[in-house]
């Protein structure tokens, strides 16, 4: 049925399209210089409908199985659709990930760039590679994915050299209950160093203050699509 108001998803897209057009202007950076990923985790395409129609094409997903299920129908039906993998993914899921991301944010050990090296191979001329963002373990938390800060210079470099990947960036997820900015700026140096482009980090609570510290992928949900169910065991 039509409805004459904006769907609260598209609206909340307009809302926080906004708010980093502000920040970019703010941090000096050109408009358009950050892609907005829209984190459509647990909602399902009646919500992800609207936002596709109010022109976002770059979404992200935590589960391989959850997006297995949502996806290759809509994408399909809006073509130039991206797909972005931001949850911690197991070995054994490897081969339908290449097959349905454009990127996996959440490579953080050997064992598994050892088998995204062998199925990218494997995929090589069906697919694109999905591109490759390294995790990191900014708070060093004991719960969260990531490799530790101190590791990454070298976890980048075997992937680079022993496991021929091509790595464009980096991705953090702060602890939720400290000041962003101390892990946006580390994440930011060990990119630097290593002589990688892309900063995946910030969300709805921390995108604008991402930005000033370089992001070049902010992963926003809730502040988009609306508040999720708690997440149970
Ligand atoms: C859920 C999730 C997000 C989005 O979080 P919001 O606070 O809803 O914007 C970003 N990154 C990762 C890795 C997530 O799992």
């Amino acid at each position: 049925m039509q409805n004459s108001h904006e769907p609260a998803t598209a609206a909340g897209l307009a809302h926080v399209t906004a708010r980093l057009d502000k920040a970019c202007h703010e941090a000096g950076r050109a408009a358009g210089s950050v892609t907005l990923i829209a984190v459509s985790k647990t909602f399902e395409t009646d919500a992800i409908r609207p936002v596709l129609d109010a022109g976002q094409r770059v979404f992200g997903e935590n589960r391989v199985q959850e997006a297995q299920k949502k996806w290759p129908n809509l994408a399909r039906a809006y073509p130039g659709t991206e797909l972005h993998l931001i949850g911690p993914l197991q070995s054994n899921k490897t081969r339908e990930a290449v097959a349905l991301f454009d990127a996996i944010h959440s490579l953080d050990r050997e064992s598994l760039a050892a088998e995204l090296a062998k199925e990218i191979a494997r995929a090589e001329g069906s697919r694109a590679a999905p591109r490759l963002f390294v995790q990191v373990n900014t708070g060093a938390e004991p719960q969260k994915a990531g490799v530790l800060p101190e590791e990454a210079d070298a976890f980048v470099e075997a992937c680079r050299e022993k496991h021929r990947l091509a790595i464009e960036g980096l991705m953090c997820i702060p602890p939720a209950d400290e000041n962003p900015a101390p892990h946006f700026a580390l994440l930011e140096k060990i990119a630097r160093r290593n002589g990688l482009s892309g900063l995946s980090m910030g969300m709805s609570g921390d995108f604008e203050t991402a930005v000033q510290f370089g992001a070049t992928h902010v992963r926003v949900g809730s502040a988009i699509f609306g508040g999720r169910p708690p997440i149970t065991g």
